[in-house]
Parts: C-alpha cells; sequence; structure tokens
C-alpha cells in the first residue's frame, strides 16, 4: 500500500544535509523502506548539494536513475545525507555542512566521502542507504562504522544524475547492516541505462547464497604491508581464517602495481574533477554574481568563497597535471599505470576468484586528527586500487580493535559482484551464527 511515512530522526550524527519529514512512498519490494541517498545524487525536488556551499539551495529537476529507480520500487526517500565537500575526503569533514560524527564513538570520523549514509545506516536511522565510491567512498565508511557496503563493477549501476566527480572511477552503490539488505538494494539499483554509456545492460538479480567449498581467496601481500595496523591486519586474517575453515582455498598473490596506486588515483581523480568542477561558475549554479565586475574576477571570488580549501587545491592539482607539457608527466604516465594495476588484477584474478584484504588500514580516526592533505590520501591505499581496476569491492564487518570497527574487504572479477557477495554473506552468516 502506498502511503507516507513521517521522519524525525534524532541525528546527533549529523548524517543528514536535508530530511524529508514526510516521504512518500509507494508499492513494490522495498515499499515503505526508509533509505537515504547521499547528496550528490540528484532527488527531483529536494536539494542537492555534494556538501558544498556552491550548490547550497539548489533543486534538481530530475531524479538519478538510482533514484527513479528506488521511487519505483515503493522506497521511501528519506533524506540526502552528508559527505566530504564533492566527495573529496576520507572523514566527511571537508562538508560545507559541519563533519558527521560515527555513531560507534561520537569523537571519531566516520569515514567519507559517504560518511552521513553509513552512519545514517549505522545509528538505525534508516534501514539502507545509497553511497558513491571513486576511490573508497562506500567502503571506507562502511568499515569505520561496522556495516557493509558495496562498490558494484564499473558499468554495472548508472551514473545519470550522480553529480560527477571523477567519471571513470566512480560508482553508485548500496550501504546497509546486512549482507542481504545490500545485496537487495543492489538489485533494485542496477539496471540497464542507455543514458549512461559507460554501462553494460548486465542487470543484478541475485540472492545471497552461503558457501564457499573450493573458493579461491588470492592474499595479496600489498594489503598487509606498510602503514596497515597489526592488529586491523589481525582481524582480517581472522576472517579469512574463517572461510578457510569452510573450505575455502588462500593463495598468496602480488599486485606489484599498487605501488602506483594511490599517484595514479589522485592525479586521474583530480584532472577528472577539475574539468567536471568547472560547471560550478555562478551562472548556472551558485549564487548570482556581481556583474559590475568582470566574469574573471567574479568567477575567482565566486570559487574561493564557496569551495573548500580542499576542492580549491584538487582543481588546482588537477588543472596542472592536464596542462600542456606537463599532461605526459602526469596525466599520461597515471593512465599508464592504471593499465598496469588493471593487469596484475586481471592476472591474479585468473588464479583465484576473489581476492581478500583489510579495507582500510586502520580504524576510524579522531574528529580533526588528520590535517595535511597527504596523510589523507594515504588512508585510500586499499581501496583506490579497486576502482582504477574498475572490479567490484565489498566491505564487511569483521570485528573490532578498540571498540572500534574493522573490515574485511573482497574484491572479485569485473561483472562477478554475485560472488563477492556470496563470499562477504558466506562470512557474515558464519561469525552471526
Ligand atoms: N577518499 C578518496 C578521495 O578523497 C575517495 C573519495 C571518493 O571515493 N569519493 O578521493
Amino acid at each position: 500500500m502506498a502511503g507516507t511515512l513521517k521522519f524525525s530522526p534524532d541525528d546527533r550524527c549529523n548524517a543528514f544535509i536535508t530530511t524529508c519529514a514526510e516521504a512518500p512512498f509507494g508499492e513494490g519490494v522495498l515499499a515503505g523502506t526508509a533509505v537515504a541517498v547521499k547528496d550528490n545524487i540528484s532527488t527531483a525536488g529536494i536539494q542537492t548539494t555534494c556538501g558544498s556551499k556552491i550548490l547550497e539551495g539548489y533543486v534538481p529537476p530530475y531524479d538519478a536513475h538510482v533514484v527513479e529507480l528506488l521511487r519505483r520500487a515503493g522506497a521511501a526517500i528519506v533524506g540526502k545525507t552528508n559527505m566530504d565537500e564533492f566527495g573529496m575526503g576520507s572523514t566527511t569533514e571537508t562538508s560545507a555542512f559541519g563533519p558527521t560524527k560515527n555513531p560507534v564513538d561520537l569523537e571519531r570520523v566516520p569515514g567519507g566521502s559517504s560518511g552521513g549514509s553509513a552512519a545514517a545506516v549505522a545509528a538505525g536511522l534508516v534501514s539502507m542507504a545509497l553511497g558513491s565510491d571513486t576511490g573508497g567512498s562506500i567502503r571506507c565508511p562502511a568499515a569505520f562504522t561496522g556495516i557493509v557496503g558495496l562498490k558494484p563493477t564499473y558499468g554495472r549501476v548508472s551514473r545519470y544524475g550522480l553529480i560527477a566527480c571523477a567519471n571513470s572511477l566512480e560508482q553508485i552503490g548500496p550501504m546497509a547492516r546486512t549482507v542481504e539488505d545490500a545485496s537487495r538494494l543492489m538489485s533494485v539499483i542496477a539496471h540497464h541505462d542507455p543514458r549512461d554509456v559507460t554501462m553494460l545492460d548486465r542487470p543484478y538479480d541475485h540472492q545471497p547464497v552461503a558457501g564457499v567449498r573450493g573458493l579461491r581467496i588470492g592474499i595479496p601481500e600489498e594489503f598487509f604491508g606498510e602503514g596497515v595496523d597489526p592488529r586491523v591486519a589481525e582481524k582480517v586474517r581472522d576472517a579469512i581464517g574463517v572461510l578457510e575453515g569452510l573450505g575455502a582455498e588462500t593463495v598468496r598473490v602480488s599486485i606489484p602495481g599498487m605501488q602506483y596506486a594511490l599517484a595514479a588515483y589522485y592525479v586521474i581523480c583530480t584532472s577528472e574533477a577539475s574539468s567536471n568542477l568547472a560547471r560550478f561558475d555562478g551562472v548556472r549554479y551558485g549564487p548570482a554574481v556581481d556583474t559590475r565586475k568582470s566574469w574573471h574576477e567574479a568567477y575567482q571570488d565566486l570559487r574561493r568563497e564557496l569551495l573548500g580549501a580542499e576542492v580549491r587545491r584538487r582543481i588546482m592539482l588537477g588543472t596542472f597535471a592536464l596542462s600542456a607539457g606537463y599532461a605526459g608527466d602526469y596525466y599520461t604516465k597515471a593512465q599508464a599505470a592504471r593499465r598496469k594495476i588493471q593487469e596484475d588484477f586481471e592476472r591474479v584474478l585468473r588464479e583465484t576468484d576473489v581476492i581478500a584484504g583489510p579495507t582500510m588500514p586502520t580504524v576510524a580516526f579522531r574528529l580533526g586528527e588528520k590535517t595535511d592533505p597527504v596523510s589523507m590520501y594515504l588512508s585510500d591505499i586499499l581501496t583506490a586500487p579497486a576502482n582504477l581496476a574498475g572490479i567490484p569491492a565489498i566491505s564487511v564487518p569483521c570485528g573490532r580493535v578498540d571498540g572500534l570497527p574493522v573490515g574485511l574487504q573482497i574484491m572479485g572479477r569485473r561483472f562477478e559482484d554475485e560472488r563477492v557477495i556470496d563470499a562477504a554473506y558466506t562470512y557474515e552468516q558464519e561469525v552471526r551464527a
């Protein structure tokens, strides 16, 4: 039965930028289910800011494809979740609307950039949420808040209506408390859409199945190297041990291209972002500019005032990396490194069925703890490779260190999201039992 869901959450984590006090819902597989949507996914009639002052008050005239599908499935879209500005960050602290807090420990960050979606799910304010993942933005907050998050295969979920940060890397994906719910949400959002030309017609329609007998799990040494907290690594090894106990076979593998992953990611991501963000010029979006000034001056003033420091930094880095005379040294090299990483994953995934390791090198940081950009960028070391390779990757909770959640990351072959879901489901069912 269709109806209206009243929604007035106790949002002490600042998970939402916008809430819908009365959220309409329809009939379907998600009838009446409260779903939160990251604030870079267009929702007709509901403010969509990308966590930025430059889009404050912007109300999209149309729905993203995934939002159309949510509505068609009967879901109640109860609000838009907080995020690092334009998805640039791993903590949700770069949001222009204040940081989100981790419901597990309010002094800690929830991860990012989909930190609001993760906090809303972890705090029990909604059953499920959509996030987006360019370099880890679904999996990092899932790991830090102790929920499940899937970055689908590139090309499996339409990006139509997702306000672009880095088109060749990002995918929208499900976040939920259980693998089953994540899979249910994935079944709703993964349908072919000709408006996203990078999509393949490979709809996801799957019920998770437990069982890993004979599954070959690759364990890359690079995922347990320098910078990974040994206590986090131990929890992840224990989790892999659980899968071995159920009949999986582990194989030691190596992804040598990993050493270039972060550098390649940050060149490609900033290059694409600098070009995407050029449209926020105060003419089509943002408050009207002062017309007495020259266009150039007005554009500068507006962007200096309304874009945060991290966004401006990335626009400058990306513009530089693409500029004549330097593109060969940066952008082209980054693409070559990306190719090498893709080939490494393809080779390893010919000998194995999935790859497992930690999602994040550490547990959630304290709010305000990480101040320099490079140490923040380093925290993406284990998540960005799957975006560069375009492969599916899930984070599933696997215990705690100092009371803070740890995520087990399972990656798979392109368009084998089902296998990754099943492996995570098997682990989850085993440890819950
Ligand atoms: N932390 C990464 C970054 O800052 C990932 C962001 C994302 O996936 N949107 O780029």
